[in-house]
């Protein structure tokens, strides 16, 4: 193969052609005919072909309409932003290092952004931060800090079994009644890795003392 042209279906060329330019695609070449009308958009010797005909195909949303890595994918989530387009952060998964964002193009398809290797400049991987599971973590942290806090350290063990030297900062428990305090590290995993587990509420006044009141 010598090279490959991507070609997607669009409802409105002119303004699906703003948002890929928003990706740093320009104009190659463009045609139009009476029933249809296409518009040929390179970067980098990347070629992607908006193509429309009147009337519309009707052609559902794809869960996934392309993937586009950048050198630097900070900078184009950043135009994206100005531009008013919402930005999804997805992390740093082992393929994109650098980051991975997700927009919708104007038809509603998703478009992942993603940049392979993370650069010098860019500061540590900040997912824990970005993801929901992290923040409500951080919550129960603040109100367990603000009761006081624990004392107690981590009561697991890294993958190498050894006893986690950090501050336990949060209580996690599953149904089957185990508890265990963690560090916000280690509660991440166990609620990513035990699917019944969750983060003990430190408002929670508990079972026992609803028993108690029931016995009177
Ligand atoms: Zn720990």
């Amino acid at each position: 193969m010598q090279s490959m042209v991507a070609v997607t279906y669009v409802v409105d060329i002119d303004t699906s052609r703003a948002f890929y330019e928003l990706l740093g695609f320009r104009e190659h070449s463009a045609g139009r005919a009476a029933t249809s009308a296409w518009l040929a958009l390179q970067q980098n010797g990347h070629l992607v072909v908006l193509a429309s005909t009147r009337p519309p195909l009707g052609i559902p949303r794809l869960p996934l309409l392309f993937y586009f890595f950048f050198d630097d994918v900070d900078a184009v989530t950043g135009a994206l932003k100005t531009a008013g387009v919402e930005v999804t952060p997805m992390g740093h998964p082992p393929h994109a290092l650098g980051g991975e964002a997700k927009v919708l193009d104007p038809d509603g398809n998703t478009v992942l952004l993603g940049q392979r290797e993370r650069s010098a400049s860019q500061p540590p991987a900040a997912d824990d931060v970005a993801s929901p599971r992290f923040s409500l973590l951080k919550e129960a942290a603040a109100l367990v800090e603000a009761r006081g806090g624990t004392t107690a350290a981590c009561q697991v063990n890294d993958v190498h079994k050894t006893p986690c030297q950090k501050k336990a900062e949060v209580k996690l428990a599953d149904s089957e009644g185990s508890t265990v305090w963690a560090c916000l590290a280690h509660a991440d995993d166990i609620l990513v890795m035990v699917p019944g587990a969750f983060i003990v509420s430190q408002d929670d006044k508990g079972i026992a003392r609803f028993l108690s009141r029931r016995r009177g």
